[in-house]
């Protein structure tokens, strides 16, 4: 152990215990004990606190006996002679100093200073305050990210449990220079690892160099700004508690079955770029206490193996002296050096195309100016087409080109392209065409440089200069598709075959047969009832986090949180029959109304550990489905108006149930059912076993705007299914009122049909 080490770490616990102390004093004279503190988005509390303490932070003065428990942990920092320093003692220092800055951060979103503010600046995708999975533009609030919320955890932890994404690296502090943090960067999004970044050197911080580089970031690129200060690394330690309580089962307090769960499957690190100043020495020593190295482009002392971490604790690799022709080069090794030291084997699905690969470029927007040539869009049209074939029929791996390049296509311009993909294989099924056809978007757009958007005969792909110049051209996308399947689907898929299609008749052709394709889905799924299968599917993907929770997904309901339909269980159940969906036969229907099954209920009441007896398939009013956290809107009972409304968690305004969605959340979630409250994904709305029991989408009487606005078209045919053609004009939403006064006056005025239909209850 060294004592250098020691000392420092020691020091700097001292100091930001003592910050924390202080900070409470001030927030407990200043705003009163029984403040409420919390991060947003997270069901777990202040979670580095839960985990190791077992306590449930609700209000500042609870704070009192962390920062006391802190200080408990704090040894007197050695004298210059004669002193040894333990391990031990460094490690409590770390852990002493993770329960401070734990508390900080609390305190700091007390006062408005958390989420940092940045001037300028953008993240990639949604923030913690607003939609965090909406994918959709930046938003311009200048806020980083701050801490990670739960639905982002668990979107994530699919991957990190099946070891697509490997785990995180928390960079801490300044690269050397810009270039080189970009390289840094790329080389762990390459890898599909996500990336944290907190810190400075001298107050310039990695975040910074990355901002002037016009690095996206955010949770779409993997890539996520915490805080320009060391304080804000304590959210990659809040993740790393939360993934062992979500999906290692643990709960509050088993602080030891949680450090161990992250040394044994967690594979992070953490990189300090720049010098080491005492507080970093300090949190580092927590790093340590989970079994994360530190690796450090400085000259510090090395801590060798004792047990703790995997294999050493802390590495020093100045950067300067790290082997390579110029820095970038120096960058990679020192990249994959920290992969090595964490001792764990990186799955790269190896894609041979000339630009790097990795799900963390998915997010990736390829602006008009930076485009060398789109496919669909305003000026030109692409398609996709995915369709089962013989075994015999096709050929693995065959990747053809029929007609042009774009070599020809002027600067910027577009041009016509068709993607046929033909996959075989024994188990294979003509149903599972859609669920594969799906994943186009999601492997074209893992190329860097290339942007993918829309699905179908409206896809729209964007090829970057970069990419170009690098000698990207459309048979990569054959390339990316057949390593791809067969990485991804291999259970299902064992030859795939690509067609990339630029000549004029044969894409009008392909595009008819796409079309029909498409039709014939559309009816099939559209066609496809409750009624007419015998399987349901559940999902019990969130059980980890809501022990008790089950999804019954069947034809005319998907998954509360909108990612499973039916079909994708069956094929999930296919390639993973072991995974979370399982099929529930339907059995006995004891009452086609409001959808009992014999089947439904006793899976139910296995999988919920006897806490649900039955279940309603299409009753809000009567045993409704539980819901976990991630539903995608909230139903509720309005019943001054004899209806229901429908927020969406996008919708952060005040509903007329005088509640916000995060407030009704919580009524909402926790695997329990009550009665008048139900979460739901969106796309349930527009089902004809929508709430059929209790009168279906007629009770709709408040409905937030952003789900009309996305759902438009389809809204109107329900509409017109329901026999009332100016439903939707008939629905109040936020712009119209968030009380129930003004709600119940609206319905009035535009006589919907709500309030005269039979009493809800
Ligand atoms: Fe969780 Fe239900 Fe979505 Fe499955 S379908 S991931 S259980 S919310
Ligand atoms: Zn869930």
């Amino acid at each position: 152990m060294s004592r250098y080490i020691a000392t420092r770490a020691i020091r700097g616990a001292h100091a930001i215990v003592g910050e924390a102390a202080s900070m409470l004093d001030k927030a407990l004279s200043e705003k009163g004990a029984d403040t409420p503190v919390s991060f947003p988005n997270t069901a777990y509390y202040l979670p580095l606190i839960l985990g190791m303490t077992g306590r449930e932070i609700t209000k500042v003065g609870d704070l009192q006996s962390v920062v006391e428990q802190a200080k408990g942990l704090l040894h007197p920092v050695p004298p210059d002679r004669r002193w040894t320093p333990y391990l031990g003692e460094t490690l409590d220092s770390g852990m002493a100093t993770l329960l401070a800055e734990e508390t900080i951060m609390a305190l700091r979103f007390i006062y408005g200073l958390q989420p940092e503010l940045m001037p300028g600046f953008a993240l990639a995708g949604g923030t913690a305050f607003t939609s965090p999975d909406n994918g959709s533009g930046p938003s311009a609030d200048g806020h980083l990210n701050g801490p990670i919320d739960d639905i982002q955890l668990r979107s994530w932890g699919i991957q990190l449990v099946d070891g697509r994404m490997p785990g995180f690296a928390a960079i801490v502090g300044c690269a050397k220079t810009n270039e080189v943090a970009v390289k840094i960067v790329r080389e762990l999004q390459r890898r599909n690892i996500l990336t944290f970044l907190s810190g400075n050197v001298n107050g310039r911080s990695i975040i910074h160099q990355l901002k002037e580089e016009g690095v996206e970031l955010g949770y779409d690129t993997y890539t996520v700004p915490f805080g320009t200060d060391t304080e804000s690394a304590i959210y990659a330690l809040g993740f790393a508690v939360r993934s062992a309580l979500t999906f290692g089962g643990m709960k509050g307090g088993q602080a030891r079955n949680i450090l161990l769960y992250n040394k044994n499957r967690v594979f992070a690190f953490v990189l300090a770029l720049g010098e080491v100043d005492d507080l970093k020495y300090a949190t580092a020593a927590g790093a340590i206490n989970f079994g994360f190295p530190v690796i450090a482009d400085t000259i510090i002392p090395e801590i060798l193996p004792t047990g703790v971490t995997t294999y050493e604790h802390v590495v020093s690799m100045p950067f300067n002296e790290i082997e390579g022709a110029d820095d970038l080069e120096r960058a990679e090794r020192l990249v994959q050096k920290c992969i090595e030291i964490r001792g764990v084997k990186v799955r790269v699905t190896e894609v041979p195309v000339p630009v790097p690969y990795g799900s963390a470029f998915e997010g990736e927007v390829v602006r008009k100016t930076d485009m060398r040539v789109e496919f669909g869009g305003k000026h030109s049209r692409a398609f996709e087409y995915l369709l089962m074939a013989d075994l015999d029929e096709i050929e693995d791996g065959k990747i053809e080109l029929v007609g042009p390049a774009f070599d020809d296509v002027p600067d910027q311009g577009a041009m016509d392209l068709g993607i046929i993909v033909k996959v075989a294989g024994r188990k294979m099924e003509k149903d599972f065409e859609p669920v594969l056809e799906r994943q186009i978007h999601y492997f074209v757009n893992g190329a860097s440089g290339i942007q993918h958007i829309g699905q179908r005969d409206i896809a729209w792909i964007r090829i970057s200069h970069a990419a170009a110049e690098k000698g990207f051209n459309v048979k990569h996308f054959g390339e990316i598709l057949h390593a791809r399947f067969h990485a991804e689907f291999g259970s299902i898929v064992d030859k795939v075959q690509v067609t990339i299609l630029t000549e004029p008749a044969l894409h009008a052709e392909w595009l008819a047969k796409a079309r029909q394709a498409y039709e014939e889905r559309n009816v099939r799924i559209g066609s496809m009832t409750d009624e007419s299968v015998d399987t349901f599917y559940s999902c019990t993907l969130c059980q980890s986090f809501a022990p008790n929770h089950v999804c019954m997904i069947s034809p005319e309901r998907l998954g509360l949180c909108g990612a499973y339909n039916w079909l994708d269980c069956k094929a999930s159940y296919q390639i993973n029959p072991t995974g979370p969906n399982q099929p529930i036969k339907k059995q006995t229907n004891l009452d086609p109304v409001k959808g009992y099954y014999s089947g439904v209920n006793e899976f139910a009441l296995s999988a919920s550990h006897q806490q649900v007896q039955e279940v309603s398939m299409y009753s809000i009013m009567e045993n409704p489905m539980t819901a976990c956290g991630c539903f995608e809107c909230i139903a509720m009972v309005i019943p001054e108006t004899n209806g229901i409304m429908v927020l969406s968690r996008e919708d952060t305004s005040m509903s007329p149930a005088g509640m916000t969605f995060s407030t009704l959340a919580g009524m909402a979630g926790g695997g329990l059912q009550t009665p008048g409250i139900m979460g739901h994904g969106k796309f349930y709305i527009l089902s004809p076993k929508f709430i059929s029991a209790d009168g279906g989408f007629k009770r709709v009487v408040w409905m937030s705007s952003i789900l009309k606005e996305q759902m438009a078209e389809q809204l109107k045919e329900v509409a017109i299914r329901e026999g009332d053609p100016d439903l939707i004009e008939k629905i109040a939403d936020e712009r119209v009122c968030t009380d129930v006064e003004g709600l119940v006056a609206y319905l009035a005025e535009k006589n919907h049909p709500a309030p005269n239909m039979p009493p809800i209850f």
